[in-house]
């Protein structure tokens, strides 16, 4: 089992498939100027497969695959496939922004998907455009029917919340949430590399602000907490379907309940999203490592998981960290 050096346990894996996007939502990407990662300094499938085996070995039981826009990776399809045949996962889970999953839910889920949560940061068209940088909003709401229908269930939808932006409709979405019938989880708004450009403290919206704002006593009731909420504070509707959760890693930190070690596009293994640390698994893979050898990284990529972040106590983002959040995977 893995656990890390103050006793969490580490039971999931976030896996970024590719650092490459097609949409380029301001708050995440500069505009210009992001260096692509090579072809081959990304994990091949065979890799990954490897390495997912591995971690499953030693406990892991949830795998999410991230990026970057997973679905525009080729053969998506055939990588779930593979992992979904592994023994022990209990839980396999996809973020996207929702552009192609009109397309390829059904795939999806007849590979053996369990489960989508989409990006979508407003329900206005023209503000979409704006804030992905082109995007249509119209291909997300198709996407997360064509999800529904698949059965990929329960379908999130992600909205970061940031203030000037889209805080104004975070009551849009509480009703997007019952319409649905649906999960919505409001995020506070993180400082990253490469959104340095854009990320300011008067941007980031707290939970409890969003709580206020929509009157949330009046509708929600909690929810009970299981392992598979994750991060995110759950609740209910008092009248209705659907559901809310609110992710708040500045103003409510959530470290002691992090399960995680993050495997990023070009193959380091972290333990934190803000962490510095993290193991280079890739050389040693490519090098013809055997299991126990890699088993060994994944023990010391846990060892290496810092007890806390600090996010909440800097000014500007940490362009030391070197990764943008598509390469480690969001
Ligand atoms: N392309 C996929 C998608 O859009 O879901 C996966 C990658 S994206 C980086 C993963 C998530 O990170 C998205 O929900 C995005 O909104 C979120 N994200 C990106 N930058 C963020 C930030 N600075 N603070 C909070 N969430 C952020």
């Amino acid at each position: 089992m893995l656990h890390d050096s103050i006793h969490r346990k580490i039971t999931y894996l976030r896996i970024s498939v590719t650092d490459r996007c097609n949409l380029r939502c301001v708050y995440c990407l500069p505009k210009q100027g992001v260096v692509k990662l090579e072809r081959r300094e990304i994990l091949s499938y065979e890799e990954l497969l490897r390495l997912v085996r591995i971690g499953v070995e030693l406990g892991l039981t949830k795998i999410r695959i991230t990026g970057g826009e997973p679905l525009i990776r080729d053969g998506i399809t055939s990588l779930i496939r593979a992992v979904s045949a592994v023994p022990g996962i209990q839980d396999l889970a996809l973020t996207t922004n929702g552009t192609l999953l009109k397309e390829l839910a059904k795939d999806l889920a007849g590979a053996g998907l369990h489960r989508v949560n989409v990006s979508l940061d407003t329900l206005e068209p023209g503000k979409y455009k704006l804030i992905t940088r082109g995007g249509n909003l119209d291909q997300v709401l198709e996407g997360i029917g064509a999800a529904k229908e698949a059965g990929l269930h329960p379908v999130k939808v992600n909205m970061v919340v940031i203030r000037g932006v889209n805080d104004t409709e975070a009551g849009d979405f509480l009703r997007f949430a019952k319409e649905y019938e649906t999960e919505v989880r409001f995020i506070e708004f993180m400082p990253y590399f490469h959104n340095e450009h854009f990320w300011g403290w008067d941007k980031v919206v707290p939970r409890d602000e969003i709580w206020k704002n929509l009157d949330a006593d009046k509708h929600l009731v909690p929810r009970l907490q299981t392992l598979l909420t994750g991060p995110s504070t759950l609740y209910t509707f008092k009248d209705g379907q659907g559901s809310i959760g609110f992710i708040a890693p500045l103003s409510r930190r959530f470290c002691d309940r992090c399960n995680r070690l993050r495997l990023t596009a070009d193959g380091a293994l972290l333990g934190c999203l803000f962490g510095s640390g993290g193991v280079d698994i890739k050389t040693p893979l490519r090098r013809g490592a055997d299991d126990n050898f890699l088993k060994n990284m994944f023990i010391q990529a846990a060892g290496k998981k810092p007890h806390r972040h600090h996010i909440s106590k800097i000014t500007t983002p940490l362009p030391s960290m070197g990764r943008s959040m598509s390469c480690i995977g969001g």
